[in-house]
């Protein structure tokens, strides 16, 4: 194999990669699409082992409706296979949430429907005064309500800026400090206000906390099934060593089966990477190449899947936090230099509840999470998962009693499974580059990158939100700037 010729190559199997490679395919350009895992979707990968079917990592949708992938979908002609695995008028308790806070010694538990479409059950665990449930609604209008250019001029503010210049009751601003870190997987303290009001937004209005049939990798797998449809050439367990440059313009790419040209190359594979190792900074301006370098990547999720013996699980997704676990940076800090934290966050997905073949007859599958470093070396990962298995044991013994096996991962196995890392403590990321001030909206990296044909997709450009739908919403763009740069081309021809 080697030396074919396409009009675009994509790099990884990502919601980035993917949307971009589907329909850059269905718009007729013919395109090959590598992967260096057998597996396709990048973070949002599933797997199905044994009678499982799971996501490898806690995902849930931001927003449910009217998300990228119901865009890629529908230009697809699959609209109809685009369906998320809970109604909005699904009636049921989706969410169960334990809290506790700061002046108390216990932890609160309650259960509610969807996108918080009623406040009740967390004003009562939040324990409000009239006065600070006035106040609380206050501040959630405002920002469910703020105008598109309003939310954009939250760039250059911090999320806890945006706070601090307001009346925010305790347990609404540790929520939020919960939710930076859940959602976003950054502190409060740098995250943009921008994003993190953009994702509330959406929860509020769109609906949040959705899942798939089969788990996310569902979403990959029929955008690689109509890629393939439509005549592109997929590639899996290929690793891309080498994008081709010359006269600053992509001319293919070296990968571990051969050469491939093409005059467009999209990667996924993150900016960093990309730039420093697939390219060369070589081909670059100095400033460009300092630039990629401090880029701050976002923070990692430890996960851990729970496979358990009784269906003991009523609610698909359960959160725990409480006013001392979330992570602002000066936690974070102590953390990372050692201090093992006496509690810690907990997103955690009930597969089970969205898919009933999720796992075996009488069984279940939960796919936990908390914060945690990007850093693969990271010598802090035992202590934390040791920690998620101290609080699964306390404060759901109903879970960890009848848990069979587990499985444990963190940053070094992202790092595996998606990017490489190239500069040091970067490779494990959650999303990708943090979303925090200097890094978001106006400021964040083009998907233009300065050579020509060559592309970035994905969480680290071009888009806002949370993890896949942003990183959809990258490819969408994507496909129109190769697209139009490859017209462009022949016109010139
Ligand atoms: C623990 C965890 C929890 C998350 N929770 C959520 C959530 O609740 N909601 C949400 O929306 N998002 C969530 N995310 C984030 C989301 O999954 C990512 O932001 C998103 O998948 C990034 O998409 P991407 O296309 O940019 O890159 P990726 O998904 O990282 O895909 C990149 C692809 O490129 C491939 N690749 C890299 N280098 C090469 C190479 N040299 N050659 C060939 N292939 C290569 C990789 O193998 C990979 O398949 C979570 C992620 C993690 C890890």
């Amino acid at each position: 194999m080697g030396d074919e010729r396409y009009d675009v190559i994509v790099i990884g199997s990502g919601p980035g990669g993917l949307s971009a490679a589907a329909l850059l395919q269905k718009r007729g350009f013919d395109c090959l699409l590598v992967e260096k895992n057998e597996l396709l979707g990048g973070k949002m990968v599933s797997i199905e082992k044994d009678g499982y079917a799971y996501d490898l990592f806690p995902h849930g949708q931001v927003p449910m409706r009217g998300s990228a992938f119901e865009t890629v979908f529908e230009e697809l002609g699959v609209s109809d296979e685009f369906v998320p695995a809970i109604e909005p008028s699904d009636p049921r308790d989706i969410l169960t949430m334990l809290y506790r806070r700061g002046d108390k010694q216990e932890y609160s538990r309650t259960t509610q429907g969807q996108a918080m479409a009623d406040p009740g059950p967390f004003f009562k665990v939040w324990d409000l005064t009239p006065e600070e449930e006035e106040a609380v609604v206050n501040v959630m209008a405002e920002m469910t309500l703020m105008p598109e250019e309003q939310v954009h001029a939250l760039d250059d503010v911090t999320m806890k800026e945006w706070l601090d210049e307001r009346d925010v009751p305790g347990p609404l601003y540790n929520y939020l400090g919960f939710h930076a870190n859940a959602s976003l997987a950054e502190p409060i303290d740098l995250v943009a206000a921008s994003e993190q009001i953009t994702i509330m937004q959406q929860v509020m209005l769109q609906g949040g906390g959705g899942q798939y049939e089969g788990g996310f990798g569902t979403l990959a797998k029929v955008m690689a099934r109509e890629f393939e449809k439509h005549g592109g050439t997929l590639l899996t367990g290929c690793r891309v060593e080498r994008i081709s440059i010359e006269d600053g313009a992509v001319t293919g790419i070296k990968t571990s089966d051969g050469r491939f040209e093409a005059p467009v190359v999209v990667s996924s594979a993150g900016i960093q990477p990309t730039i420093l190792k697939l390219c060369g900074e070589q081909h670059f301006d100095k400033t460009y190449v300092n630039y990629i370098k401090g880029l701050v990547p976002g923070w990692a999720f430890t996960s851990i899947r729970y496979f358990l013996d009784e269906p003991v699980m009523e609610t698909g997704i359960y959160i725990m936090y409480s006013d001392d676990s979330w992570l602002d940076t000066a936690r974070f800090e102590r953390v990372k230099n050692g201090e093992t934290p006496e509690e810690v966050i907990l997103f955690m997905v009930n597969h089970s509840f969205f898919d009933e073949h999720a796992a075996p007859p009488g069984k279940q599958v939960l796919v936990s999470g908390t914060v945690c470093s990007s850093n693969p070396e990271a010598r802090e990962i035992e202590a934390i998962w040791k920690r998620m298995d101290e609080q699964m044991k306390e404060h759901f013994p109903e879970i960890w009693e009848i848990c069979e096996r587990r499985e444990y991962s963190g940053p070094k196995e992202i790092a595996a499974l998606t990017r490489d890392s190239v500069l040091p403590g970067q490779g494990g990321e959650c999303v990708g580059l943090a979303q925090i001030v200097g890094q978001c909206g106006k400021h964040k990296p083009d998907s233009n990158a300065p050579i020509n044909g060559l592309y970035i997709a994905g969480a680290d450009a071009g888009a806002k939100g949370m993890g896949t739908h942003q990183s959809a919403l990258s490819g969408i763009a994507v496909a129109k700037m190769a697209q139009r740069y490859l017209l462009g081309r022949s016109k010139m021809r």
